[in-house]
């Protein structure tokens, strides 16, 4: 396909008018003012839109979808034990592949190309990305309130085995990370036995760190140490590690976390709605972390709206720390795209350039929200919204446009996510 006319944020978050950009297979192969020689099957114009990478969500529960609007108002235990613990206790494969599907075209409405996700029934997760056509690194998350050795833990089986079966699977669109759910749901051995073995196969580690006040103090408390500063002395942060919402990190914790190179996924919509706090992104982009984005799930966001999340992300700090000039448009983009790419161990993607994967997403500038465009990126952050994304491009195929998915039968991801949700309450009464 060849993109003409099109208005595009290049590899520097730079903004460049009436370009050419072409995609051929599942790269991007040509970006220019010129026309290229080169003859594509499929000329899209791009006049009055315009071309930028997909978003990377960096932390989410995706089959949480069935338990939208769920409950609410609530405080954060009372919440999870009256609401999502017995939901999820009578979850089965069918509800989870269906509640995947409906969380990737939602995602792919609102231009996420790639996702962080945390759960379990990961086989029924991972046959809905590879029919989906969307990238998602799936990490079966572990937890373990027992004495007992990881080798022991169903979790830690269904982890190898997805690891063995999928990783890098359909030209790496899968990634397995390892996943452990949080330090208060685990134990010293249990941490340092999971990073003995992500050390040994190369995996990435996905893991919630200070999410709220109570379990950064209460982790102070049990091990004289910060969660960042527990899990870190039992090499949790030895490979590739996404580390979601650390919101009460402290100065130590901060240059761990840039030492070790964690990528934190801050999730300000849920963070905000939960009343957990907000994460101090000046303070970690200062200190040089990675810092990406999250939905977290759709129970405590309620959606994946992620041009909404992006808004959060970038005025959060500015009324938490009282100061308009906190986090720029542009680090607010950059956060979630290329920062979310590298996060996921994906190289190849995340901006514009070629040579790299096309996962793109196309807005459009003909909606009275979107004009006039003083500065494009000021206004992707502060003005659009998600609905603005008429199309989602995701290796080179196009997933999503005008409304349209290409590999999801949506009509029956609706009637079936219905039917697995009332099945569900009915065993609850
Ligand atoms: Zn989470």
């Amino acid at each position: 396909m060849l993109f003409k006319n099109i208005t595009i944020l290049d590899e520097n978050i730079q903004v460049k008018e009436n370009m050419y950009i072409g995609i051929t297979n599942d790269k991007i192969d040509y970006i220019g003012k010129e026309e290229p020689k080169k003859k594509y099957d499929e000329i899209y114009d791009g006049s009055g839109k315009a071309l930028m990478s997909g978003f990377f969500n960096s932390h989410a529960h995706t089959p949480m979808t069935l338990m939208r609007g769920y409950g609410e108002n609530m405080a954060l235990q009372e919440w999870l034990e009256q609401r999502i613990f017995p939901f999820e206790d009578k979850l089965y494969g069918k509800a989870v592949y269906y509640g995947t599907l409906l969380g990737i075209a939602e995602s792919l409405k609102f231009g996420i190309v790639s996702t962080t996700d945390m759960y379990y029934f990961c086989d029924d997760m991972v046959k809905a990305v590879i029919e989906s056509g969307v990238k998602n690194n799936i990490g079966r998350g572990i937890t373990n309130f027992t004495d007992k050795d990881i080798y022991d833990l169903d979790s830690f089986h269904e982890t190898k085995e997805l690891y063995n079966g999928y990783n890098n699977a359909e030209n790496g669109r899968i990634k397995i990370d390892v996943s452990l759910h949080a330090e208060y749901t685990s134990n010293p051995k249990t941490v340092k036995q999971l990073a003995e073995y992500m050390k040994e196969i190369g995996a990435g580690m996905h893991v919630h760190v200070s999410e709220t006040k109570f379990e950064h103090e209460e982790c102070k408390k049990r091990h004289g140490l910060t969660p960042v500063q527990y899990l870190n002395s039992l090499g949790l942060f030895d490979t590739r590690t996404t580390a979601a919402h650390c919101i009460w990190v402290e100065d130590e914790d901060v240059r761990i976390l840039a030492d070790k190179g964690v990528t934190v996924a801050s999730c300000p919509v849920s963070n905000m709605k939960l009343a957990s706090g907000v994460c101090n992104i000046p303070l970690l982009l200062s200190k040089g972390v990675n810092v990406a984005i999250g939905t977290d799930s759709v129970a405590s966001n309620n959606s994946l709206n992620f041009i909404e999340e992006i808004k959060f992300f970038a005025i959060a700090n500015k009324e938490k720390r009282m100061n308009p000039t906190l986090v720029t448009p542009k680090e607010a983009i950059c956060a979630a795209t290329i920062s979310g790419a590298k996060g996921q161990g994906r190289n190849d993607t995340g901006k514009l350039a070629v040579g790299l994967k096309a996962d793109l997403i196309v807005l459009d500038l003909m909606q009275p929200n979107m004009r006039p465009i003083h500065n494009l990126t000021n206004n992707i952050v502060y003005s659009a919204s998600g609905n603005d994304i008429v199309m989602t491009m995701v290796d080179g195929k196009v997933l999503y446009k005008n409304g349209e998915y290409t590999t999801i039968d949506i009509e029956k991801v609706i009637f079936e996510t219905e039917k697995d949700t009332n099945n569900i309450l009915q065993k609850l009464k």
